[in-house]
């Protein structure tokens, strides 16, 4: 018979996730008429603009006429909406033939690990989004969990005491660096200086970061950068992974970009953009056309102003659940709360506390779902994350409701 891939045998525990979902639905079926309110999963949930859906409703109608069709096109993406990203999100540092379309930023993460096989060595923040660790260890280049993280996976601790940027001299030669700015779960972003600081540590140690920027139009101090590719230096270090699923709410439409600069180089010398294309060529072919009809859309002048829209409305929420988790109820449980005002995202420390016993405290007396942070990383534990992704209605009715929470 066929050996099981070693990756699937090392991975260890459940997905975060699914484990949320399964204390929901156990609550539910004890208390059957619990109106449940979600902040918990990243998951979109405000219509998308009309502009955006009619140019995607426009393109499919198309299809089914003789001048409208088309089939495949090319895998790297349109060329048109390649150009119009590198003009609007990196103009001038990026040219339209270094950005590659894609489904989406998650399936990019595993792709990418295609390029860099299972010996390369993985460095992440920790906490952080799940895909990079449980990516690598599907992909082999991590082994056993020691029950303090997966061997061969060097984790960063990025915590209120130094900021939430993390050491980088613990960092290994030639490693492949996951970071993600503004952070899922902590929220935080990087400043320039911090950025400089690891765009120079990967270029004097052979190190190639995977910058993910999914959260990037919820920036709104305009001192932080947006993009690896502000920093100077980070041409011959960096990849970046970009989606429109969080600011333009294709989470279920589903298109992304990468962005490989021509001057990335692998030891032997080689091309990494090259490879890249190779990828993309070989195991993808191309984002779906009506999908990049809407990306097309999102960035014209229109569209851009309508995703501005959706994510103030968001960030507004954020600011409703950072003033609750900021009221005195929560002070006398000593929680700490972290929100920068640049991201979807609340995270809240209870000092003593396990991240799994305050999630299903205030699941059990607010019902109110969060996610516990110890699931993104052991430097989580004692965290949980409040999403601010939910109608405006529900976030005041879950808001209301924690007014008077205690552990
Ligand atoms: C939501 C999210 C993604 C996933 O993006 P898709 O384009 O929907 O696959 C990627 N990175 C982070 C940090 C996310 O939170």
């Amino acid at each position: 018979m066929i050996k099981r891939n070693i990756g699937f045998s090392n991975l260890t525990a459940g997905y975060l996730f699914p484990e949320v979902a399964r204390r929901r639905r156990e609550y539910l079926s004890a208390h059957p008429d619990a109106k449940i309110i979600s902040l918990g999963i990243g998951n979109t949930t405000e219509p998308l603009p009309q502009y955006i859906a009619k140019a995607m409703s426009d393109y499919s109608l198309g299809l089914a006429t003789k001048e409208g069709y088309s089939g495949y096109g090319d895998e790297q993406g349109l060329t048109q909406l390649r150009e119009r990203i590198a003009e609007v999100f990196y103009p001038g540092i990026i040219s339209g033939d270094e950005v590659f379309i894609s489904d989406g930023a998650k399936c990019d993460i595993a792709r990418i690990q295609t390029l860099f096989g299972r010996k390369v060595k993985v460095a992440v923040q920790d906490p952080s989004y799940p895909v990079y660790v449980d990516g690598s260890v599907i992909a082999g280049a991590a082994g056993k969990n020691t029950g303090s993280g997966y061997k061969g996976i060097t984790y960063m601790p990025c915590t209120p005491e130094n900021n939430f940027f993390p050491d980088i001299s613990k960092i290994k030669k030639n490693s492949l660096i996951y970071f993600c700015s503004p952070n899922n779960p902590t929220g935080a972003v990087s400043t320039k200086e911090d950025l400089k600081k690891l765009v120079d540590f990967a270029n004097a140690n052979g190190c190639i970061i995977i910058f993910d920027a999914a959260y990037r139009e919820f920036i709104r101090d305009e001192n932080l950068p947006k993009s690896i590719f502000e920093i100077e230096g980070s041409r011959t270090c960096s990849i970046e992974i970009n989606s429109f699923s969080k600011p333009a709410g294709f989470t279920g439409v589903r298109l992304g970009w990468s962005i490989v600069p021509k001057e990335l180089k692998f030891a032997d010398g080689s091309s990494v953009h090259k490879d890249w294309n190779r990828v993309m060529t070989t195991l993808f072919n191309g984002a779906s056309n009506v999908a990049q009809a809407g990306g097309l859309a999102c960035l014209d002048k229109e569209g851009l102003a309508a995703m501005k829209g959706v994510i103030d409305y968001y960030l507004e929420n954020a600011r409703l659940i950072q003033h609750t988790f900021e009221g005195e109820n929560f002070k006398k449980m000593n929680a700490q709360v972290y929100f920068t005002g640049n991201s979807p995202y609340i995270w809240v420390k209870f000092p003593g506390k396990k991240s799994w016993e305050v999630f299903d405290s205030i699941l059990d007396k607010c019902r109110v779902v969060t996610t516990p942070g110890s699931g993104f990383g052991p430097a989580g534990e004692s965290f949980i994350r409040i999403s601010a992704f939910g109608h405006k209605e529900d976030v005041e009715e879950a808001c209301k409701r924690l007014a008077d929470f205690s552990l």
